[in-house]
């Protein structure tokens, strides 16, 4: 199944991912149009989808998609999460994962456009996981089932001032306004061969940067979901954006960040791709 915000109603989309069915419309009221608000209902909502013919529907313009989790109440993000990326960023590999947030404003649609804060602006495209069901104390081998489905996500990161203060707060740096985008949609994991295993990578300006396989994780998913919801529950419609791997702009040598104009494209298989532009602030 793949699930898409569409214009900031709840969307069905056939797995072509050219038409879509609206879910309040479909289920004449029965869910709300919220896409938020589907992860509270997620059982009751996959056995719903499954009957909903997806032949038909209506044409999906990529400019109408937001964030198919645009309101989570919590976001995870986990840092150096790729023996490679710790190495390039000249890190020790984490003993446990390193946890921070991207603040929930900063999350957005996946083809959003990103004005250019000032400072080193770099990329790290990443595997986003969205919480179905609630999850405290689970075992690896039961997380998958809490998950309602994986999408793309990029962690655009001001590396100056993440880096800035001692021990650096990464937080903040991760968080200025379309730092977070999401999409094209959500995708449940029946829909992937090994929901363990999937390419990943990140083009600028066409040309490859990041290309791994998120097999590659030091914390799979299912470790990250034991380990998190070790401390705190899990809530439906959270996200988790799990780690990049090697080929950011910090890691080159020299460094290299991203500039106005540039073109970010961030994908990952089976799931599909985003694609972002960096633009300069708005002048208030
Ligand atoms: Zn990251």
């Amino acid at each position: 199944m793949l699930l898409a915000n569409v214009d900031q109603r709840l969307a069905l989309v056939s797995p072509d991912g050219q038409r879509y069915i609206d879910v309040e419309r479909a289920s004449e009221g029965q869910f709300s149009s919220a896409p938020q608000e589907v992860y509270e209902r997620w059982q009751e909502f996959r056995s719903f989808a499954r009957d909903v013919p997806l032949d038909g529907g209506e044409p999906l313009a990529r400019e109408d998609l937001g964030s198919p989790a645009p309101l989570p109440r919590q976001v995870f993000a986990i840092g150096l999460n790729y023996r490679d990326h710790a190495s390039e960023t000249n890190s020790a590999i984490p003993e446990v994962p390193l946890v921070f947030t991207k603040f929930a404003s900063s999350l957005g649609g996946p083809d959003v456009e990103v004005e250019h804060p000032g400072g080193s602006l770099d990329w790290e495209v990443e595997l986003v996981v969205v919480v179905g069901e609630r999850a405290h104390r689970i075992a690896p081998e039961d997380a998958w089932s809490h998950v309602a489905g994986v999408t793309v996500g990029q962690d655009f990161s001001e590396r100056v001032l993440q880096h800035s203060g001692v021990p650096p707060q990464f937080s903040l740096g991760k968080s200025y306004p379309n730092f977070g985008p999401m999409g094209p949609w959500l995708v449940t994991t029946d829909e992937l061969a090994d929901p363990d295993d999937l390419e990943i990578g990140c083009l600028l300006n066409d040309q490859q940067v990041q290309k791994a396989r998120t097999s590659d994780m030091i914390f799979s998913v299912p470790q990250l979901i034991s380990r998190l919801s070790a401390v705190t529950p899990l809530l439906p419609g959270d996200v988790i954006f799990t780690g990049t791997p090697a080929g950011v702009g910090l890691g080159a040598n020299p460094p290299r960040f991203l500039s106005v104009a540039d073109r970010v494209i961030s994908y990952v298989e089976g799931v599909g791709e985003i694609r972002n532009t960096i633009v300069a602030q708005a002048t208030a």
